[in-house]
């Protein structure tokens, strides 16, 4: 059978093709650490899991509407005022099989053929993909380290075009950890403002920032902007849910209808019994996250500190979320290198780096290319302190070998 082109443009996911892989290893009995999860490591809290099994218990097991339960839908502007000062109608959000059927969703019901969504990289490595899925074009804008990968108005007024539609913003950043301040976003949106294109704030990793920084995204910046905002959030990182696939999104009813009627169409309403637990998650206790962060701002000191100290390694500490992204264009310049890169044989550097450390190192990393800049590579710290350190001092064992 012949498939579709639209299938056949796009590839499976880097992130899960990798983690897939060193569970694979770890299963035949090889002591791999693997950096690759994009998930916390942390178990859904018990009191989200108990109004689960309470759901499942009273009969919450049909279908529900397609874009969502009232209740649910209830939790989520209840949390948009709490959490971010936005007020939203019910009929302003919908509720969808995790952030990233959001985002998919979303494209499926704005883009035409030749559209453009313009992509600051280092990106989350499904947004080209679905962009494409969507028959879409993926303008994808550089931004270097010295910017704090951050993308600046300069940039983004060159590659404004008539065919743009939309624009992402993902802050904090997977894999950066980049977030932007209320000042950048402000810089941003004076380009932006008075334009027909969409800012679709990817905001699902709010939550996780670090050093007292607050989250802030582009409609809280004013009316104007929020109007022009669609906001793309979910519970999978915020409540350690990913295996439960609820995501949300909120912004114009319009867009916010076409979603529902698409959703309809395909996958009907998200699991009737995660939505229960996610009503749990969003209007509960909210002590859980803070629990989370403070594991995380720990591990981030270790990881970043420890992967500065390589050498020809540097590594910035993110902003927020739970990545490291340390540049190692030095290490291909190292005396080592070249028997590397002739025993791997890859088009990329970044994913030969990755293959050596896979095998030398028995150490799970991503590869920066993944994220549109080869060179870099992408660590999550959603393991233990110790799991970290060890592969650190691992990955230090297997670089210095190419001195
Ligand atoms: C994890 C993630 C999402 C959403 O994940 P879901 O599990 O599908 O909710 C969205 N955007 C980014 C950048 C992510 O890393």
């Amino acid at each position: 059978m012949k498939l579709s082109k639209r299938i056949q443009k796009v590839k499976p996911s880097a992130t899960l093709a990798l983690t897939a892989l060193a569970n694979k290893l770890k299963s035949q009995g090889v002591d791999v650490i693997g950096f690759g999860a994009g998930e916390p490591d942390f178990d859904t809290p018990v009191q989200i899991k108990n109004a689960a099994i309470q759901a499942i218990e009273t009969g919450k097991t049909k279908y529900t509407p397609a874009g969502g339960i009232v209740e649910l839908k209830q939790a989520i502007t209840a949390k948009f005022r709490r959490d971010n000062g936005l007020e939203y109608k019910a009929s302003e959000v919908t509720v969808n099989c995790g952030g990233k059927h959001s985002f998919y969703n979303l494209m499926q019901v704005i883009l035409d053929e030749g559209d453009e969504v313009i992509i600051p990289a280092p990106y989350w490595v499904s947004y080209p993909p679905m962009v494409t899925l969507a028959e879409g074009v993926p303008v994808i804008l550089q931004c270097s380290e010295e910017n704090g990968f951050k993308l600046v108005p300069e940039q983004l007024k060159k590659a404004i075009s008539s065919k743009t539609k939309a624009i992402v913003i993902n802050s904090p950043s997977n894999p950066t950890g980049a977030a932007y301040s209320r000042e950048e976003l402000e810089a941003l949106a004076g380009v932006l403002q008075g334009k027909d294109i969409l800012i679709i704030s990817d905001d699902i990793y709010e939550s996780i920032v670090y050093d007292g920084r607050r989250f802030v995204n582009m409609a809280n910046i004013s009316d104007a902007l929020k109007r022009m905002s669609i906001i793309l959030n979910g519970v999978s990182k915020a409540y350690s849910m990913t295996g439960w696939r609820i995501g949300y999104m909120a912004g114009e009813e319009s867009i916010i209808k076409a979603v529902e009627t698409l959703q309809s169409q395909s996958t009907s309403n998200p699991t009737s019994i995660s939505q229960w637990a996610s009503v749990e998650a969003l209007a509960g206790d909210q002590s859980v996250i803070g629990d989370m962060l403070s594991a995380f701002a720990r591990r981030r000191k270790i990881i970043a500190e420890g992967l500065d100290a390589i050498p020809c390694v540097s590594c910035r500490k993110p902003d927020g979320a739970f990545y490291a992204f340390p540049c190692v264009s030095e290490v291909f310049n190292m005396r080592g290198w070249a028997e590397i890169a002739a025993k791997y044989k890859g088009e990329f550097n970044s994913p030969m780096l990755c293959s050596y450390l896979l095998d030398e190192a028995k150490v799970a990393v991503v590869p920066g290319i993944e994220f549109g800049n080869d060179n870099y590579l992408r660590l999550s710290f959603a393991l233990s302190d110790d799991q970290i350190t060890k592969g650190i001092v691992r990955i230090e064992e297997a670089i210095r070998k190419l001195l």
